[in-house]
């Protein structure tokens, strides 16, 4: 599970890390005064109003905007209402936005040398050594990923131990790396100690502050380390004891089709390609994704139905399937173990009496192949032989290479 900008600084800031404040709006009129309150007291008033969607790269995108006035405010925030963000991280139709961040901004410190003083620093987990891992690197901001392509030595990289977590003295050896010195090498090590302790006790897969920055001191104030970014994941796994964080769930960010699949105990995942597939297990999955690479063809999804599906789950699995416009053709392909064979081919046909075209006409018009093996294989094949004037499209399949020859065929057709 994702979250929002703004309540990612709300939990960085429950654990201690400083961030500069700000009020979420989902209506343009009201920036104005959120510009007022946030930049009350301020010298020269600064605030930096943010879209708040689930994908990053929303700076370069022109949906991070610095302003000086209430004025600009409004103006900034009306524009990003009236816009769907396109980024590398967003799906090829972009994002809508309906919240948008206004928080004080600061001023970043000048580097010497040149640039922002502007840094990266995340931790997830490193399924290679199995160990949670703090990512740091002097250079953050919005290049990080072509500075990790590019130059990976630029990147630091430092082991949490499971049980005793981040020790001060590696926090320290970060901050160091990193170039901090003075006071903010204290700084920069309490926020990373601090990160990995909520990384932990949230459950989190990705716990990411870009950029971590220091602020130029002004007369009012000394220069000091800040979070001005944060992004988080969640282990969906362990939501259940993190009542807290499920409350912060943003369905209307989420890809309707993936929400209808989880709602119905199916594993989805839309991808690019054409042919939908329907299979039971994650492993078959990928190796039917796989088979349809290897005969010339892309797959347009990965969807499990799991080991014990129902008729209803394979009725939306097909309505799923089927919604994605860019789908040409259906691959089902079951090995039955504790899926009985008899029960997705019922479903199947269930699917294809119901299912309705945009059109207005019911049945399916993609071709459909089905590869049926296992338990109550014969019931099964029978009862898809009899349905066979009902669904017209579909064709057998006796193995695997077959299934998916016949599929790539009749979508390339
Ligand atoms: P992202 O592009 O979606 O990661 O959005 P960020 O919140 O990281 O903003 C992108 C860039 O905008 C940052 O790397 C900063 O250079 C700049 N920026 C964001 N907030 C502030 C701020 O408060 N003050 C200044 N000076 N720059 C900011
Ligand atoms: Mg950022």
């Amino acid at each position: 599970m994702k979250i929002h900008e703004y309540q990612a600084r709300d939990l960085l800031a429950s654990y201690g890390i400083s961030v500069p404040s700000g009020r979420v709006i989902d209506n343009a009129a009201l920036a104005a005064g959120v510009f007022r309150e946030v930049t009350a007291g301020m010298a020269s008033p600064l605030a930096v109003v943010k879209a708040q969607v689930h994908a990053g790269g929303r700076g370069k995108a022109g949906f991070v905007k610095l302003v000086k006035s209430a004025q600009e405010a409004e103006d900034a925030a009306r524009f990003m209402f009236s816009h769907r963000m396109h980024s590398p991280q967003t799906p090829p139709e972009g994002l809508e936005v309906n919240k948008v961040l206004i928080a004080q901004a600061v001023e970043i410190a000048d580097r010497k040398g040149g640039g922002k003083e502007e840094f990266y620093l995340a931790i997830t987990t490193d399924r290679a050594s199995r160990r949670n891992t703090i990512i740091a690197s002097r250079e953050g901001g919005v290049e990080i990923e072509q500075v990790a392509h590019d130059r990976p030595e630029a990147i630091i990289k430092e082991p949490v131990h499971p049980m005793l977590g981040l020790q001060g003295w590696q926090a320290r050896k970060i901050a160091f790396a990193l170039g901090f010195t003075g006071k903010h090498v204290h700084q920069a090590a309490d926020i990373m100690v601090k990160l990995a302790r909520l990384y932990a006790e949230k459950d989190c897969s990705l716990a990411e502050i870009n950029p971590l920055v220091i602020t130029r001191a002004d007369g009012a104030a000394e220069s000091r380390v800040t979070a001005i970014d944060a992004k988080f994941n969640f282990d969906d796994n362990g939501l259940f004891r993190h009542p807290d964080l499920q409350a912060m769930a943003d369905p209307s960010e989420e890809n309707p089709a993936e929400a209808k699949a989880h709602h119905f105990g199916l594993s989805y995942i839309a991808l690019d390609g054409n042919i939908g597939c329907l299979v039971n297990g994650a492993g078959l999955a990928m190796s039917t994704m796989d088979i349809i690479k290897l005969h010339g063809a892309e797959p347009a999804n990965f969807l499990d139905v799991g080991g014990s599906a129902s008729e209803q789950a394979v009725t939306e699995a097909f309505s799923i399937i089927l919604s994605d416009r860019r789908v040409k053709g259906v691959l089902v392909n079951i090995f039955g173990g504790i899926m009985k064979c008899d029960i997705i081919a019922q479903g199947i046909i269930n699917a294809a009496s119901n299912f309705k075209n945009p059109d207005g006409s019911t049945g399916f018009k993609v071709p459909l192949v089905v590869r049926l093996e296992g338990t109550n294989v014969q019931a099964g094949r029978d009862l898809l032989a009899s349905a066979k004037s009902k669904i017209p499209t579909m064709q057998a399949a006796t193995d695997l290479t077959d299934a998916a020859k016949k599929v790539v065929a009749a979508v390339k057709g």
